[in-house]
Formats: C-alpha cells, structure tokens, sequence
C-alpha cells in the first residue's frame, strides 16, 4: 500500500512506526486485539488521535472490541514494506556515527547502515558494528544504487557539499544529524535532528511549562 495514494497525513505516517513497533509486540505476546486506551497508555498519543489515525488504515475499531491485532500488523507491514531490508550510508564515523554503527537498527525496522564513510586515515579500512569505512573520496563509487538513504554525522562546514553528492547520487532520504541547514533538490526528502537543540528545547519546556 502506497502512503501517498492513501493520502495519509504526514504527521501520520510519521508516528506509523511507533505503532507498529508496539503492535508487533502486542502480537507476539499472543494478543488479539487492543483497544485505543491501551495504545494511547503505550505509545503515548493521545486515544482520539490513534482512532484518527487508525481510520485512514481502514482500521475502525469497535466499541467494547477495540482494534484487531493481525489486521494492524499486517496494514503496518505492507505500508512500512518490512519485508524488505533498506539499505542506508553513514557519512561520519566520529562519536555520534560510531554510536549508530554499533547499534543496531535491524532490531526495531528493516533498515541497516552498510557502508560508513570519513576522511580521517585512522578510520578508513576499519569495520565497526560489522560495517566497513571507507575514504569519503570513494562515495560516488561504492554508492550502490539500491542505497536509498543517508545519515549525515560529520562536522556541520561539510554537510552540504556531501548532500550535494548524495543527491547527484540519486540519494532519496537524508537524515541530517548536523545542525547545517541543508538546502537539497524538491524531490529528496530530509529530516533534521539537531540533538542539541531538541536537549535545550525539553530544558527549556521542563523550565517554563511544567506544573
Ligand atoms: P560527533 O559530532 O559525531 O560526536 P566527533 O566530535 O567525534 O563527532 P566531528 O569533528 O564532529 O567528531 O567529526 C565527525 C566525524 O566526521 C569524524 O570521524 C571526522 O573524521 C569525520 N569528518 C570530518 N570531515 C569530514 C568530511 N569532510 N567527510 C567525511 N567525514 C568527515
């Protein structure tokens, strides 16, 4: 199922994740249905929202029922194509890149880092996590073309000129983990986590905001 034929909202399709991660468990815990209050309990969002949510799924929950366990699972694994493995580029093997490679992504999604990149020669022909880094100089030709996507950890000067090869790479996904604006052609989408920004933001919220 395609999420844009669906027209499923962003905001959405970006909490599709979180729900089957936990509907997964639901299921192999034996679980045959759940109703809204305990995914709401769980992941955290508000129960009108899940229905919401839910209903652009085709999932319409019963009252006094709740939501069946097998058809959200099998909805999630179709929209979220798990069957298959995507695979996913690292640029910077610095702390934060380091971190990424051992952990391992396999274990909540089908999505693995398989190959990482740096210019430091200390880093280049190791193997961490059991992936290889190579020298940054080798992007273009070891980009294989079923990479789909890239996490960028390097220092911020740099982050737009590797963007710049990524996209002429025909990269389709970047997750910006610098806090460089990065200006990238319409058509490749990208996400910005800006770690330090998130911390002061709760610093800031927890200050402000709480009772
Ligand atoms: P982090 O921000 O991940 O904690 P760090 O403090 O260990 O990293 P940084 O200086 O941010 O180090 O660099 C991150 C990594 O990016 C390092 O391994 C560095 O060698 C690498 N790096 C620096 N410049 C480039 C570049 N132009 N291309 C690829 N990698 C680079």
């Amino acid at each position: 199922m395609d999420l844009e034929q669906q027209k499923i909202p962003q905001a959405t399709a970006k909490r599709l994740p979180l729900y089957y991660r936990f509907i997964k468990n639901l299921s192999m815990s034996g679980k045959q249905r759940v109703s809204s209050a305990e995914l709401s309990e769980a992941v955290k969002v508000d129960s009108a929202t899940i229905r919401r949510d839910f209903s652009y799924f085709g999932a319409l929950g019963k009252k006094g029922y709740g939501y069946n366990v097998n058809y959200l699972l099998s909805f999630f694994r179709k929209t979220l194509d798990q069957d298959e493995v995507i695979k996913v580029a690292l640029i910077g093997v610095g702390n934060l890149g380091t971190a990424f490679l051992n952990y391992n992504f396999m274990k909540n999604n089908n999505t693995k880092i398989v190959a990482a990149f740096d210019i430091d020669e200390n880093k280049v022909g190791t193997d961490i996590g059991g992936v290889p880094v190579y020298h940054l100089d080798r992007l273009e030709e070891l980009l294989e073309s079923d990479i789909k996507v890239a996490i960028l950890t390097v220092p911020a000067t740099f982050a737009q000129s590797i963007a710049d090869r990524l996209a002429s790479k025909g990269i389709q996904g970047i997750l910006n983990f610098t806090p460089a604006r990065i200006t990238i052609p319409e058509h490749i989408r990208i996400h910005h986590i800006d770690l330090a920004v998130e911390l002061q933001t709760l610093v800031y919220f927890l200050k402000h905001y709480s009772n």
